[in-house]
């Protein structure tokens, strides 16, 4: 019984993010006369700061770095060590941009519309407590799982919100949300 319930659970998350994919929310126009790449890390694993962030400062430039507030100070399952607070500290301070990413790294549909906000300020809270000159700006979702209700309320907070999808944004108007 277990097990069906789970299997119904994954794919409703399957359809839901599906069907977030289909949601048109804002849209950006990019007329860049190169091709543009963003560099950018979620959770975040220690690494990303001492090798990753390390490598685009040696190249002049500067990354995003989705960040779950609960997640920073701990040690992830497959027992690396994720980033710690002073390092998100000094990762804004070189420059790099800190991402919202929810504050318990949750999957936004196991999320109400009231949960998702009070996750959204958490994680604002905890990065202003550091530093109150970081604003989350941006987000990643969790997992990579969006929700059409998500995609629509995050818009509005947000300038943008990624999720994973293979390929190449080519159009001149991208959706960003
Ligand atoms: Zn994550």
């Amino acid at each position: 019984m277990i097990g069906h319930i789970a299997s119904l659970t994954s794919l409703i998350d399957r359809c839901a993010h599906r069907a977030a994919m289909h949601v048109r929310t804002k849209t950006a126009l990019l007329n860049n006369s190169a091709p543009i790449v963003s560099f950018t890390f979620d959770d975040v694993p220690e690494s990303a700061f001492s090798v990753g962030a390390a490598i685009l400062d040696a190249h002049g430039v500067n990354g995003t770095f989705y960040i779950a507030g609960t997640l920073c100070d701990t040690v992830d399952p497959d027992g690396r060590s994720l980033i710690t607070t002073p390092e998100c500290r000094e990762l804004h301070r070189r420059g790099h941009e800190i991402g919202c990413h929810t504050f318990s790294h949750r999957k936004v549909g196991s999320l109400g519309h009231q949960a998702l906000q009070l996750e959204i300020e958490r994680n604002q809270a905890f990065f202003s407590a550091l530093d109150s000159s970081i604003v989350l700006e941006n987000f990643a979702y969790p997992y990579n799982r969006a929700t059409p209700s998500s995609k629509l309320m995050l818009q509005r907070r947000f300038r943008s919100c990624r999720a994973g999808v293979p390929g190449v944004n080519v159009a001149p108007w991208i959706s960003v949300c």
